[in-house]
């Protein structure tokens, strides 16, 4: 199974029928790229015996490893860029990306001795690179974690667009807004092949713009008596970046609980996209100050019951112990899987009469999701005018609401599959169901064993 010069192909191992893990190939002219090598978590109500952290089973690019030219990440999210540090000694390829994505990347590899052995390459937002036969340019797009880029993956054989995670956010917070004629640009070449996210395209409209969360989160955390706990994903710094400047504003004292979040934010300074003059209060000064003067942004969003919020609703927490009146605030969305750890979470802060915001009950909107919702993908599609429309990151509801969106907005093809599958892009467009194996690799210590 080796591609020709005249052959473009795309075969997904993880992410294709399935939010999670995602790991993409493209293959041309006797040459593998691969895009992104993430990891997915086992739910909540699994087996004790499960591993935690899952990854997709690369052994179809191991055994040709020599004709694997080099890993691009798209940008830090733990499902495009987890699995890097652990299945990185099979592939032995460069990885080429962004000064962020290369940030969290570095210290994850240190945590696995594999810093300064795997060679890195940096790659600013905007450029391009020849990684073996394809010429790949890193094209801005909006997301909820900084540098999200899409991939312009150019060949002899055919043009690939693919998106990776995007939304259009007309003010980011952090980081540029999308900008129309970039795609109205692209959509001037020809573009045999749009890999697109699925994750929200049963959702009509268009996602929020993460500023537009401002007033909400303004008018929760202004209108609370006590204490105010703030939880989000750590990984959203545009939020971090809104949340500390509402702190400022409405006289609080802001701290950080959790280790991702710390680590988040030290990455983002290192990187230099973190803004001048938002700071942070040690968590262990915190609990001296006047409760009406007092917030924390905590992880824990999801119910993980060894995070900060867990700790603080069982009173565990080494820094603060909330009082009845306090109120913790969800700027986050319950990813489906974590309803009953979310649930359990809620009623022990309950319990302690501490009051509880969620972004479902609120009236005004305080968290965005960072993925497209049906009126986003057919503005791209507009846009982009591919031949084909391969989509993916999503389950199968998904993949076959994007496919239905494409169709109806004129693009002549929709490819739909799932991991394993190889999709023909050119010279014909077709679909080889189950052509490469697939699987799972689970991590349990050091070592990955497959499920
Ligand atoms: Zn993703
Ligand atoms: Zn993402």
């Amino acid at each position: 199974m080796t591609p020709n010069a005249s052959d473009l192909w795309f075969l997904p191992l993880g992410g294709c029928g399935e939010i999670g893990m995602n790991l993409n190939l493209y293959g041309h002219d006797g040459q593998w790229l691969m895009v992104d090598c993430g990891v997915t978590f086992a739910a909540p109500d699994a087996p004790v015996s499960e591993p935690h952290v899952q990854m997709a089973d690369p052994r179809f690019i191991e055994d040709r490893r020599d004709a694997l030219v080099g890993l691009v990440v798209t940008h830090a999210h733990e499902d495009h860029i987890g699995g890097v540090a652990h299945l990185w000694p099979r592939l032995r390829c460069p990885v080429f990306t962004t000064p962020f994505a290369a940030e969290i990347l570095r210290r994850k590899l240190g945590e696995v001795g594999l810093d300064g052995v795997v060679p890195v390459i940096i790659v600013p937002p905007g450029e391009q690179r020849f990684i073996g036969a394809f010429n790949v340019e890193w094209i801005d797009l909006t997301h909820s974690i900084p540098e999200p880029s899409a991939l312009m993956l150019r060949t002899p054989a055919g043009n690939i667009f693919h998106t990776a995670d995007w939304k259009l956010d007309p003010n980011p917070v952090l980081g540029k807004p999308y900008d129309p004629a970039t795609y109205q640009r692209l959509g001037t070449e020809t573009i045999d092949a749009m890999v697109c996210d699925s994750t929200n395209a049963t959702l009509a409209g268009h996602s929020a713009s993460e500023l537009s969360l401002e007033p909400g989160l303004r008018e929760v955390i202004s209108s609370a008596q006590g204490r105010v706990v703030v939880t989000c994903f750590a990984s959203n710094l545009a939020r971090l970046v809104t949340l500390a400047r509402i702190a400022r504003e409405t006289g609080r004292h802001l701290s950080l609980f959790g280790r991702s979040l710390n680590n988040m934010v030290s990455a983002a300074r290192a990187t230099g996209i973190w803004p001048e003059g938002v700071s942070f209060v040690p968590p262990r000064d915190l609990g001296y100050f006047p409760r009406d003067t007092v917030m924390a942004i905590a992880t824990g969003s999801q119910g993980e019951s060894r995070a900060a919020l867990s700790r603080l609703a069982r009173d565990r927490h080494p820094y603060l112990s909330l009082d009845p009146g306090d109120r913790v605030v969800f700027s986050a969305r319950i990813i489906p899987g974590n309803e009953r750890e979310v649930e359990r979470l809620i009623a022990q802060l309950r319990q302690q009469e501490v009051e509880v915001i969620t972004s479902e009950a609120y009236p005004l909107p305080i968290h965005a999701s960072g993925h497209p919702a049906e009126d986003e993908l057919r503005a791209m599609y507009d846009w982009i005018q591919p031949e084909i429309a391969i989509p993916v990151h999503g389950e199968a509801a998904h993949i076959k609401a994007n496919a239905d969106i494409a169709r109806a907005c004129g693009i002549p093809r929709q490819l739909q599959g799932q991991n394993g599958d190889l999709f023909f892009i050119a010279p014909m467009p077709g679909v080889r169901r189950g052509a490469a194996p697939t699987g799972r690799l689970g991590l349990q210590g050091e070592l990955l064993r497959s499920l």
